[in-house]
């Protein structure tokens, strides 16, 4: 097998966890792995993770006992099995996220930040993902979206069940093209409003409701570029836990040159040279434009492109 990751790894798509699933429906067995030593948790409230701060950085790995001192709700998510170790997933309250606040020894810290300066383990963020997309899911899942009655937690997280009409309701994962669109030797980036001054990155949208990944690549860089694309190419996935997203990375060829960018969900597009574009993931661009953080797939896009596939 050739190497999946030729410009080294995007977050949250190596050291995926055993998910075990087999195990979810035995609840003696998850509370019994509850309590054993071994067993580890990753704390979840919005965008951040509940860390302990020592020496080598912070710690994002926690023991269940660590946990629920540190405020932790008691319900627990089973991710799944590290060498034969258990990993669950447990969020945190707003009033237990107060209590922290003061603390030099333990706190919430921004996910993205620190995995984008390397602070946190790379091969915990996998598991940091499905920690803070399943938190977050059953947060916004509390009520049946049948009947509007109260739903519970079953099959170690992995289910809401509906007592009143018995609606099963499972969390769901959005899928997401995102793409780089090239024309010989330019590329087409675009920047969002709240990027950061000076950034470009790749276009990308949700895919709708019975439609191809092939389609809604070529709808989505239609609507916010006005570029036609003919042929559209698979490269690789990437989970993204905001709040839980599947992009899908393409990459497609322009059959048009003339940009006309939608400013509602765009504010510029325009065609890079392959030496801008080389430029800018290496922070070298003189105009002080910079692309994607190689934390994410549209780095690898553009790289693999600038590299020489198409
Ligand atoms: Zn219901």
């Amino acid at each position: 097998m050739s190497n999946p990751f030729p410009l080294g790894q995007p977050a949250f798509v190596s050291d995926v966890l055993d998910r075990a699933a087999h195990l979810r429906t035995d609840d003696a067995k998850l509370m019994a792995m509850e309590e054993r030593s071994t067993t580890r948790a990753h704390v979840v409230h919005r965008d951040s993770l509940l860390v302990k701060h020592e020496e080598g950085g912070p710690r994002a790995l926690l023991t269940i006992k660590e946990a629920l001192a540190l405020g932790a709700n008691p319900g627990t998510i089973f991710l799944g099995l590290r060498d034969g170790a258990a990993v669950f997933g447990m969020g945190i309250g707003a009033a237990a996220v107060d209590k922290l606040v003061g603390r030099t020894d333990a706190g919430l810290a921004e996910l993205r930040g620190m995995a984008m300066q390397g602070q946190l383990p790379v091969e915990q963020l996998s598991a940091i993902a499905m920690a803070k997309s399943m938190v977050n899911w059953h947060q916004r899942h509390g009520f049946c979206a049948n009947c509007g009655a109260k739903t519970a937690m079953s099959q170690g997280g992995w289910k809401r069940d509906c007592p009143s009409c018995k609606a099963e309701h499972f969390p769901r994962t959005d899928p997401v093209v995102i793409m780089l669109v090239t024309r010989g030797d330019q590329c087409l980036l675009g920047r969002q409003k709240q990027f950061p001054p000076g950034m470009y990155s790749c276009l990308a949208g949700f895919v709708e409701a019975a439609e191809t990944i092939e389609d809604a690549v070529r709808r989505e860089v239609v609507e916010e570029s006005g570029i036609i694309c003919g042929d559209v190419r698979y490269y690789m996935t990437q989970p993204w836990p905001y709040p839980s997203s599947l992009m899908i990375g393409c990459t497609a060829e322009a059959s048009s040159d003339a940009v006309t960018v939608d400013h509602n969900e765009l504010e510029d597009a325009r065609w890079f040279s392959r030496d801008e574009a080389a430029q800018m993931l290496k922070r070298e661009h003189p105009g002080g434009l910079f692309g994607p953080h190689p934390f994410a797939i549209a780095h690898h896009l553009v790289g693999r492109w600038l590299e020489g596939h198409s």
